[in-house]
């Protein structure tokens, strides 16, 4: 094969995978949103638990002040009783001390219920701190473990774009543009092995001649497939074994 497209090929395959590197790079802000997401998530949910309490209390004053409210009324009604001159009258205040009576019996029921659920609603905090303490420590862990991951991707970035630089220099400028645009065009995949006498990129059948050329070891041509126009390489296939139709040798790219 070609030296250059020796070359070519390696520069392709770090290129490769700087580029899914990076891919990774790119989102490891989304992950660490992610877990600042289940934090957030923990205390507003303890918040949340709060404000019920609150809320309850609120309306418990407001109950107990219902309350005292009907026991007044019906202090007052009482002592009327001793005031009125008709059986009329009479009948009536009776009639206002009942209403009042069953009032504040509702009222008294409600605030029963309500120290009830203040009960619930106190043991509601105490879980959602709980589960708080449990989301944070969990999320120190994911953040240490996606930092950590991180700085291997970007380690491997870093030697990798080295190698990328090394070939670079190594290649004609002008042949190093034509790769670059065509693996912009083709998702930073520029060549193409030919297999069984065609592009195995895009399935267009090669020229037995051109095959012919690009199987000579001392071949300093490049030739492109004509439909994709990827740069072409011929790889001898090894003998796979029988019943076995994979045998990807020199794979562009993975
Ligand atoms: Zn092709």
């Amino acid at each position: 094969m070609n030296a250059l497209i020796q070359k070519l090929i390696e520069l392709q395959t770090v290129d490769l995978r700087a580029a899914d590197l990076r891919k990774q790079i790119d989102a490891f802000p989304q992950q660490i949103a992610q877990i600042d997401h289940t934090v957030h998530a923990g205390r507003e949910a303890v918040a949340r638990a709060k404000q019920h309490v609150l809320d309850l209390q609120k309306d418990r004053k407001k109950l107990e002040l219902d309350v005292e409210d009907w026991r007044g009324k019906i202090k007052k009604y009482k002592d009327q009783l001793f005031q009125v001159k008709s059986n009329e009258a009479y009948k009536a205040l009776q009639e206002e001390i009942r209403g009042a009576e069953a009032e504040m019996g509702r009222a008294e029921d409600r605030l029963l219920e309500e120290m009830v659920g203040a009960e619930d609603a106190d043991r509601e905090v105490k879980e959602a701190e709980r589960l708080l303490v449990e989301v944070e420590a969990a999320a120190k862990k994911d953040r240490e473990r996606v930092t950590a991951e991180k700085a291997v991707v970007e380690k491997e970035l870093a030697e990798v774009e080295a190698i990328s630089k090394a070939r670079l220099a190594e290649l004609p400028g002008d042949l190093v543009d034509h790769y670059k645009r065509i693996a912009r065009r083709h998702d930073g995949i520029a060549l193409a092995p030919v297999r069984d006498e065609a592009c195995s990129m895009c399935s267009v059948r090669i020229r037995p001649h051109v095959v012919q050329l690009l199987r000579q070891p001392d071949n300093e041509e490049i030739y492109h497939c004509e439909t994709c126009t990827r740069i072409l390489y011929f790889v001898e296939e090894q003998k796979p074994a029988e019943g076995t139709k994979e045998a990807p040798v020199a794979e562009a790219g993975s």
